[in-house]
């Protein structure tokens, strides 16, 4: 039996991993090399039994081959050939029909069918054709070896194009990183036989009741007076302290800001891939250590809160990586898994909210780290819970990107419902952390920053930072926490205040501010803390009022 492999036939192998690495190439902060290695032998896989389902039917390796490329060029396109397609309408002003709806799902149906229209036409016209095989096969050898050629190219540029760095000090950084860690003093005391379970629970963009009300209509009194009522301190003048979740984890889990961090290390952290090793690899989790606790963790969904070293990892299931998504997204078969998308997020906002709920005591103490990506868009609870599937694709988008392919109506209409929802889900997952606790716990609810419908990542003066840095922020410290609690406190304190009232940690109080900072320069930051007006106090007191 003769085979169709040749290494004259080299470029559908080429094609076939071509996408797979340039998305790695264009995203390589988010994307484990080692998911791109499972992505790669996966579209290797069937791509060699489509060649061999076409060499099965033709009985020519190089029509075979070339008809292999061409289906795989065109199938991992599908998305970018329709982004090009609806830029030259744009240029041609016919953009108000086509960008509104660039990602509606009919748009998308269309335009499969007009790539299976090209593909079979070509495959006619190609099957009838006399053309010269030995010729068009040299041609997509050489051009498929280019295309990758280009993709290690451009990986080697944004390697030595790494910024204030060396590119030395760039890849050594994980290391050193750990080292500095690994050699922090523990400082943290025991001070209680069994100390408490520590719940940090960050529910991505929720932002505070002031903002919730002016801008979104909706009410969260009920969840803050139910708060109240259990014991907690609702800290009602919250801001965060950076703008988007990456700079803010890693500034809140080392509780320090990123310039001092920089400052006192001499490791330059504030580079997006730096930004993932600080949150996997933190002073809070190393203190508590110390003491004994484990670190229990869930998977987000978002990369750099996707797989947290810890003890325990809670897992609500199969899903797939971001290379995955990224894949699925920009092939046809978006068409049919964004819903199951959908639904595999939805599954793990509410699995994580169940389980922290049910967790239940154990023998070693724990700091349980749970960052759930809502009400942060995907939009996809109404307010009363029930599903609701967003007309984009699936993608964790936000502020200008989301408001731009849809409405900042639509923007703030499926937030409120969703925020509607968690604020009622929160109340109960908080209700089963306190039933199913042996000995209180220190619970801490927080918004790494606030919403984003005027939000614009790379400029300031086309943002609103009150909305964007207006955060909801709840402690449940038992004892006499409280009192080390001010309105006012930011997230790059709460570890502070813990440790020095748990657990004689003796650490300054930092002054509270908010950065903002440009999503490509996380280094450009400025002080917006006096452009954010304090919430608003007639409706505080009305509240206060309000409580039993
Ligand atoms: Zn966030």
């Amino acid at each position: 039996v003769k085979t169709p492999f040749r290494v004259r036939n080299i470029h559908p192998i080429l094609f076939a991993i071509f996408p797979v690495l340039s998305i790695f190439a264009v995203n390589s902060i988010n994307i484990l090399p080692g998911d791109v290695a499972v992505s790669a032998l996966i579209v290797l896989f069937v791509s060699v039994l489509i060649w061999l389902g076409i060499h099965a039917i033709l009985h020519d390796k190089n029509k075979a081959a070339i008809l292999t490329s061409v289906f795989l060029f065109l199938f991992f396109s599908y998305r970018n050939l329709l982004f090009a397609v609806t830029n030259l309408f744009y240029l041609l002003g016919l953009d108000k029909i086509v960008y509104q709806n660039s990602d509606s799902k009919s748009i998308l149906w269309i335009w499969l069918l007009v790539m299976f229209c090209l593909f079979a036409l070509f495959t006619w016209k190609f099957l009838k054709s006399k053309w010269n095989l030995e010729i068009i096969t040299k041609y997509l050898n050489i051009v498929s070896i280019a295309l990758i050629a280009m993709v290690f190219v451009s990986m080697g540029i944004e390697l030595v194009s790494t910024g204030r760095e060396s590119t030395a000090a760039y890849l050594s950084f994980d290391q050193k990183w750990a080292d500095e860690i690994a050699n922090e003093p523990c400082r943290l005391k025991k001070t209680a036989e069994k100390p408490p379970d520590i719940y940090y629970i960050i529910l991505d963009e929720f932002g505070r009741d002031d903002v919730l009300s002016d801008l979104y209509g909706v009410d969260n009194s009920r969840l803050i007076s139910f708060l109240n009522r259990e014991g907690f301190f609702v800290a009602e003048d919250s801001r965060a302290n950076y703008t988007h979740t990456s700079l803010a984890l890693s500034s809140y889990l080392n509780f320090d800001y990123l310039n001092r961090i920089s400052a006192e290390t001499g490791l330059y952290a504030m580079k997006e891939k730096h930004l993932k090793t600080l949150i996997s690899d933190n002073r809070t989790f190393h203190q508590l250590k110390c003491l004994g606790y484990d670190v229990i963790s869930f998977n987000s969904g978002f990369s750099y809160t996707e797989d947290i070293p810890s003890d325990t990892r809670y897992a609500a299931g199969w899903s797939p990586t971001d290379m995955e998504t990224l894949l699925i997204n920009n092939s046809p078969l978006a068409l049919f898994l964004t819903d199951a998308q959908f639904d595999w997020h939805r599954g793990r906002v509410l699995y994580t909210l169940k389980t922290l709920s049910d967790l239940g005591p154990s023998d070693k103490p724990r700091i349980i780290f749970a960052h759930i990506v809502s009400p942060h868009p995907p939009f996809l609870f109404g307010e009363n819970g029930e599903p609701v599937n967003p007309r984009n694709l699936y993608s964790l988008d936000d502020g200008l990107t989301l408001v731009g392919s849809n409405s900042r109506e639509a923007y703030r209409t499926g937030y409120a419902g969703q925020v509607t929802f968690l604020s009622q889900k929160v109340q109960e997952t908080i209700q089963g952390i306190l039933k199913n606790s042996e000995t209180p716990p220190i619970i801490v609810i927080q918004g790494d920053h606030g919403p984003a419908s005027e939000y614009d990542n790379q400029n300031l003066q086309n943002t609103n930072v009150w909305e964007r840095m207006s955060i909801f922020n709840a402690y449940y410290l038992p004892g006499k926490g409280n009192s080390a609690l001010y309105n006012g406190i930011t997230p790059v304190n709460t570890f502070r205040v813990i440790f020095n009232t748990y657990f004689d940690g003796g650490y300054a109080m930092l002054p509270d501010i908010s950065y903002f900072s440009p999503d490509v320069d996380p280094s450009k930051t400025t002080d917006v803390s006096a452009l954010i007006p304090e919430n608003d106090p007639g409706k505080k007191a009305s509240l206060q009022n309000s409580e039993p």
